[in-house]
């Protein structure tokens, strides 16, 4: 039986069967058809990846944060929902949303954190450290700007060394004190290999400022150090604001990330 085959598009994979000597137009696998992803047609001959995940990314608020959404098996893990809770959380109607978490307690990351776990049930996790910042983050902060709400209490903690799972995927909590005190970064592992969430500590070309309340430039440039040893150059780091980069060009572009950078931060 064929099921929703499209002869112009190639395979379909939807529950039909064939072998290898069967012309089914994919042209790119051998004895039978893919058969380990369920339903819906493969479209590029087959070519898929090793996992499905995706990355949704969302600017929110009144400086443009970044906010990401990392699906994994219809697992889905948000970073920093700076604002609009709940907008956010209808974009991910399609999605299981289970957990959100704050790389630092900023009010332009956490200020939608409340209202996308009122909408999701997801837990919310952050770091020790900057808790009491961010359950602040409806007030006006010392930039005179103020977020949607304040943080909720997190669900749990999280520290160096801590892995969050969703799916395939899970990330590892690599603790990056520097920016905020409990500032961190979230290391892909499992099908997430090769992407990680860093927050304001890196930016493309520039590090994250110290000059705001708790902010500690010794510290921020020993978690830079600590992230040239850690992050492996062919990582794609997504950031609180701007542009996405790589560990690599940021290993030979970056001031910050040199041997030796004593530098002040820009954002
Ligand atoms: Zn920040
Ligand atoms: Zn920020």
């Amino acid at each position: 039986m064929i099921q929703g085959r499209d002869e112009d598009e190639g395979c379909c994979c939807g529950g039909h069967e064939h072998d290898a000597s069967e012309d089914c137009g994919c042209g790119s696998h051998e004895g039978g058809c893919c058969g380990d992803h369920g339903g819906g047609c493969c479209g590029g001959g087959c070519g898929h990846n090793a996992s499905d995940d995706q990355i949704r990314m969302f600017i929110v608020g009144p400086i443009e944060t970044d906010c990401y959404a990392y699906v994994s098996e219809g697992e889905c893990l948000v970073v920093d929902p700076g604002n609009s809770g709940a907008a956010i959380a209808r974009h991910l109607e399609d999605v299981r949303v289970t957990t959100i978490v704050a790389t630092h307690g900023h009010g332009d990351h956490v200020g939608g954190a409340k209202a996308l776990r009122d909408a999701t049930g997801a837990r919310f996790l952050m770091h020790e450290a900057d808790v009491e910042l961010a359950g602040r983050a409806g007030e006006a902060s010392e930039l005179g700007r103020s977020y949607d709400d304040d943080a909720p209490e997190p669900d749990q903690t999280i520290a160096d060394g801590d892995v969050i799972e969703l799916g395939t995927a899970s990330f590892r909590v690599i603790g990056a004190p520097g920016h905020t005190p409990g500032g961190i970064v979230l290391l892909g592992q499992g099908t997430a290999d090769g992407v990680a969430f860093v927050g304001d500590t890196l930016f493309k070309g520039s590090c994250g400022r110290t000059d705001l309340a708790g902010g500690d430039h010794d510290a921020l440039m020993a978690t830079l150090a600590r992230l040239r040893e850690e992050i492996p150059a062919r990582t794609t780091l997504f950031c609180g604001h701007g542009d996405s980069t790589t560990m690599m060009e940021e290993l030979e572009g970056n001031p910050w990330l040199q041997p030796g950078a004593a530098s002040d931060g820009m954002h």
